[in-house]
């Protein structure tokens, strides 16, 4: 059994919707059962899923009438879509009546909003779930049309999460009997699942979704749940690349990654994977595979548990940008136990997740990086902590540097070769690239420089050109 996940661009046209639907076939005829989990339609940069929330925040403002553009932009999208794929004679006029029943329940939930003047959470994930719900019956209906049977399920249905909304986790044994007894009768009758990628819902049948770019996670955690020997991702481009295509046009595919070192990628900002996808699946021991469903002769990259003898130290460099990073600083910091447990209970308290830590002694100073839109919020919340310290002036100051960009270089090689920290240093210093932090993990499968936001994409082209 195989999980097939197709990102935005896979089913953003109809023409991208024909090519998934060809691999969804031959793969069907290849393998036997194939389960499809899909994205909301997303030619770049107009993508559904943004359009959905860019109607739902202008309706948290009060502003009509962008609600009703965004509306009207996404009938248009759709619309394009489903004339362009079903027949007159087939499904065409169910299916155009259906997509405009999803479009006429997100006006009537942004009027809504827009009355309450409160754009809950829940209703957010709501809103923004209608992408795949409308993307998985366009594709389902057109394979149906191709002659593959197919069945457009809610993964709502099938993955059961909890109730934090915007980024729900799931529960693993409730999702596997749900999806097991949803799913299995449905493949032992050859009907293929075109499942919403990004959704689920709370035990009492409330909606949610797993985060941004969650759609891949969603494909990991219906891998898990049917116990499939693999899980394929079926994106824009030739797999994990050796950096990101955009910002380094000579960027390689590479392929073959353990799933730690795609795991630090997918965390250090590769988009290329949503982070959370590893898990299920190395807890499940599938093999991932990343391919380009515009090229899908390209052999892509797998993911395994570990690839023997690690090989030529450096494999990739990735960035997250629009960081802040902070400092508390202070010479009566030396020796009092409890300054980091303070400092990272108060952020922890305001829900903002750290990306990076680091602790230079000789200055008594804790460093970490954060997303730039926490950085007030961050800075409050430790004065607050440290009011008394900061009085004391056991904390000299506190302080956040922004924009700051995050760069990290990837590859389970780098244990054990020495001098590969010196290497990337030198190479960014000859090219006058300040680094302002850094920080290694103890797996020496990563390590990652903190620079300013400015030099991002020279730091990343300059480390590049060593891989
Ligand atoms: P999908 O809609 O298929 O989920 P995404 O846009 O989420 O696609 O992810 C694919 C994109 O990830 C690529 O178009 C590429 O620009 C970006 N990307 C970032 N880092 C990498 C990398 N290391 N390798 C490949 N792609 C990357
Ligand atoms: N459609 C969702 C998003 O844009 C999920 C995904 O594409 O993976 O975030
Ligand atoms: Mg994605």
């Amino acid at each position: 059994m195989v999980v097939m996940k197709f990102g935005g661009t896979s089913v953003g046209s109809a023409k991208a919707m024909q090519r998934t639907a060809e691999l969804i076939k031959s793969t069907n005829a290849e393998r036997g059962e194939v389960v499809v989990v899909a994205s909301a339609m997303g030619t770049k940069p107009a993508k559904v899923t943004d359009l959905l929330l860019q109607g739902a925040y202008a309706a948290a403002v009060g502003d009509a009438g962008a609600c009703g553009r965004a509306a009207e932009t996404l009938r248009e999208v759709h619309l394009e879509v489903i004339e362009g794929l079903l027949s007159p004679e087939g499904e065409r006029q169910q299916e155009l009546a259906e997509n405009a029943r999803f479009i006429d329940r997100f006006e009537d939930l942004c009027r809504a909003v827009l009355v309450l003047g409160e754009l809950t959470p829940r209703a957010l994930d709501a809103i923004s779930a209608m992408g795949e719900q409308m993307s998985v019956r366009i594709l389902a209906a057109y394979l149906r049309q191709v002659g593959q049977p197919a069945e457009a399920i809610d993964a709502s249905e099938l993955i059961v999460t909890d109730a934090n909304f915007q980024a729900a986790t799931p529960h693993a044994q409730e999702t596997a009997r749900q999806t097991t007894q949803r799913l299995l009768p449905l493949l032992a009758t050859g009907t293929t699942p075109v499942v919403t990628g990004f959704i689920g819902a709370t035990a009492e049948g409330t909606i949610t979704t797993l985060g941004r770019g969650g759609s891949d996670f969603s494909a990991a955690i219906l891998g898990r749940a049917l116990e499939a020997d693999e899980v394929w991702i079926w994106t824009d481009v030739d797999g994990v690349m050796t950096a990101d295509p955009l910002l380094v046009p000579e960027a390689r595919t590479i392929s073959r990654l353990t799933y730690r070192e795609v795991a630090e990628l997918a965390y250090y900002g590769a988009k290329v994977l949503h982070p959370k996808t590893i898990r299920p699946c190395m807890e499940g021991a599938i093999p991932l595979r990343i391919k380009n469903t515009f090229n899908p002769e390209h052999a892509g990259t797998v993911i395994v548990l570990d690839n023997g003898a690690a090989t030529n130290g450096m494999k990739a460099v990735t960035a997250i940008e629009a960081l802040s990073l902070l400092t508390v600083e202070g010479k009566g910091m030396m020796g009092v136990p409890g300054i980091a447990a303070r400092t990272f209970g108060a952020v922890a308290e305001r829900q903002v997740n750290v990306l990076l830590i680091t602790q230079a002694s000789s200055e008594q100073s804790i460093c970490f990086a954060v997303s730039a839109s926490t950085r007030e919020t961050v800075v409050g919340a430790l004065e607050q902590e440290f009011a008394a310290e900061l009085a004391r002036r056991d904390i000299d100051r506190i302080w956040a540097m922004h924009p700051v960009s995050i760069v990290t270089v990837v590859g389970a090689g780098m244990r054990g070769t020495p001098g590969i920290a010196g290497r990337i240093f030198g190479a960014l210093g000859s090219e006058n690239v300040n680094i302002i932090a850094i920080a290694q993990g103890s797996s020496e499968c990563s390590i990652s420089l903190v620079v300013d936001g400015a030099d991002t994409q020279r730091a990343v082209r300059y480390v590049h050109a060593m891989l």
